[in-house]
């Protein structure tokens, strides 16, 4: 049998070597266009932001390795530039001799990926324009760098004027490549049309996200809207409309040396729509459950295939590392008469920003919303590990959960420590199709060093649990304040101590635009069974601490005394992260949270 795979990367690779393991006989041929193979995709920002200095370690094998350990011809420097689907046959064009010929092929597997979104807008062109794929884009881009700093050095202007760039995108890989560029020490402004970073986060969440990266020294502009990029001998200047800008929409250009365009990707489908192979969503090539394009001997996998989201259960494009390397190995295992399946993705994803992981799993809530689906969300703000033992750090957690089933529809995590293991039980929880009541049953390891006896999964399902029960009622921030802001019979109760209450509350900053209209009362959750004649009890108090604990606590009290309460997700530690984030949408700022 003779297996020919297009693209030698994470799927292409992958599937290459597992048909190896299965048939030592197979004839297996990968035709790979850049001049390198089975490269690291995901570690290339790393290697611009200096982490990664040894070129080599960007490609995990050559054409020589691949040989010497599988027996596998791999052709680098060669594009396929078309199939004939009759002959069973592809045309290939040999970039480095001219060189086309055609190679026939008894099963052919394609895993071209998805390249760079390329907008037709005035400049696209420009040669300070870059975008990241390839170990290729990711040398010209750290030369580049290099170049311009080597000329400021000459002209001693390395202190007086550094290195701007504009990356256009903040999805992972533009977000990926703004902290690498920092480590660089060049200043850094991020550009995105949404009004948030990262579209698999909700936007209350990714405020954390946007005041860590402009601590971090990065302008952000959220809601910006790129309309073109002109260049002067030395610089680029990218044009942009701010729709956030509450002005209305205005004009606004950001000047730099390099613009890194990072604005999502498409899959990379020439072959299979010139073959007549059929597309769905993006243009993605459509595939069975094995995997199987519309023609029985071609497959497809990774980024260029539509692929199922398990949670949804609605058809979707998921670009990631992961379920490209998983269907290789499906691919393979079918080609060899193993009857595997691939079930969809849950888009599990993860980030270092600086400090801060970010992480998801499942769906956001504006997929949930799409896929009208009946859910809630809870916040909670757990610590990493025991916090009497040094070096907890508290992280925040967003779990989405279906009512009233309890079924556990998506997470996203944000903090400094332990925020990988919690997304991946999580993960595990959503393909399982886990309830919460299931999270508060997960016999999870713990000593301090690692978790609390309650790690902050089962608190998630505690949480959920208490909701869904009716033990507690929970409402979020956006709402609570908009009620309280015009219902008279809405009040805010504080529960936390009067240092923490003096240090700031709700209408104690007009920096922040704080609407002061919000009546409020506060009362500390430990004073509250002696104070509770001064509660209205005619009203509806939203009830909040600094995190959601003691006034889950309060609620308790309050509820069985006979009052009408509501716990506020998340508390004042992160409405005070989403004001903050709010209040200086468009500027830059300095350490703690402080206006520059
Ligand atoms: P690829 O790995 O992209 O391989 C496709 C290959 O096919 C390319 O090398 C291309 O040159 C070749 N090709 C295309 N057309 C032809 C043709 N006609 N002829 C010959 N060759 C062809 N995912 C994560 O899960 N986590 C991460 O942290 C992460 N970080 C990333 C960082 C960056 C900078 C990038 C670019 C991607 C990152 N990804 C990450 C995404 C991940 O790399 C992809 O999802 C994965 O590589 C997709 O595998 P694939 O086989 O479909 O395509």
């Amino acid at each position: 049998m003779k297996v020919v795979i297009v693209g030698g990367v994470a799927g292409g690779a992958t599937a290459a070597a597992r048909l190896r393991r299965l048939d030592e006989q197979a004839e297996i041929i990968i035709i790979e266009r850049t001049h390198y193979v089975s490269y690291a995709n995901c570690g290339l920002p790393y290697y611009i932001g200096g982490t990664i200095t040894d070129r080599n370690k960007l490609t995990l094998q050559t054409p020589e390795s691949f040989r010497e350990r599988f027996n596998i011809d791999v052709r680098v420097d060669q594009e396929v530039t078309s199939i004939n689907r009759t002959k069973k046959q592809i045309e290939i064009h040999n970039l480095a001799t001219d060189e086309i010929y055609t190679e026939a092929y008894d099963k052919l597997i394609l895993s071209p990926g998805a390249h760079p979104v390329m907008p037709n807008l005035p400049g696209i062109n420009s040669p300070r324009i870059f975008t990241l794929r390839t170990v290729e884009d990711t040398f010209a881009i750290a030369e580049y760098l290099e170049k311009v700093q080597a000329e400021r050095a000459n002209q001693a202007l390395a202190q007086s004027k550094p290195l701007r760039a504009t990356v256009v995108g903040g999805g992972f890989i533009g977000l990926e490549m703004a902290e690498n560029l920092v480590d660089r020490a060049v200043h850094v402004a991020v550009l995105q049309r949404p009004n948030h970073l990262m579209h698999s986060l909700d936007p209350d969440i990714a405020s954390l996200l946007h005041n860590r990266m402009r601590e971090a020294g990065i302008t952000l502009k959220l809601g910006a809207d790129v309309t073109g990029f002109s260049e002067t001998a030395n610089e680029i200047t990218t044009s942009f409309k701010n729709k956030g800008d509450e002005t209305g929409a205005t004009h606004q250009t950001i000047t730099s040396d390099i613009v890194i365009l990072a604005i999502g990707v498409v899959p990379e489908n020439k072959l299979a729509k010139d073959a007549g192979l059929e597309l769905g969503i993006k243009g993605s090539i459509k595939v069975n459950e094995h995997l199987l394009t519309n023609d029985p001997d071609i497959y497809a996998i990774g980024d260029a295939i539509e692929t199922t989201q398990v949670v949804s259960g609605q058809p979707a494009h998921i670009a990631l590392a992961g379920p490209a390397n998983k269907q290789g190995r499906i691919v393979a295992d079918h080609i060899c008469g193993i009857s595997r399946t691939f079930t969809g993705s849950m888009g599990s994803s993860i980030m270092k920003a600086f400090d801060l992981t970010v992480a998801t799993t499942g769906i956001s809530s504006k997929a949930a919303e799409n896929a009208g689906l009946n859910f809630d969300s809870v916040i909670i703000t757990p610590a990493s590990h025991a916090t009497y033992y040094p070096g907890a750090h508290t992280m925040t957690m967003k779990v989405l959960f279906e009512r009233p089933t309890g079924r556990i529809l998506g997470a996203q995590i944000i903090g400094r420590d332990g925020v990988d293991k919690r997304i991946d039980v999580l993960a595990v929880a959503i393909k399982a199709g886990m309830t919460a009541f299931d999270l508060t049953e997960i016999d999870l390891a713990y000593a301090p060093p690692y978790a609390s006896a309650k790690d902050p999964v089962n608190m998630a399902g505690y949480v959920i649990e208490n909701i869904l029960e009716g033990t507690v009622e929970q409402i979020h921030w956006d709402k609570a304040l908009a009620i309280a802001a015009t219902d008279t019979n809405a009040v805010i109760l504080d529960t936390r101590t009067q240092a923490e209450f003096d240090r700031g509350h709700i209408g104690s900053n007009k920096d922040y635009g704080e609407d002061t209209l919000h009546p409020i009362i506060h009362i500390p959750v430990d004073e509250l069974r002696e104070r509770l004649e001064e509660l209205p009890r005619n009203k509806k108090l939203f009830v909040h601490c600094a995190t959601g604990i003691r006034s889950y606590i309060a609620c308790r009290i309050l509820k069985q005394h006979g009052f009408n309460c509501v716990n506020i997700a998340g508390g004042y530690t992160f409405y005070q992260a989403l004001h903050l984030d709010r209040n200086t949408e468009t500027e830059n700022i300095g350490d703690c949270g402080l206006k520059a």
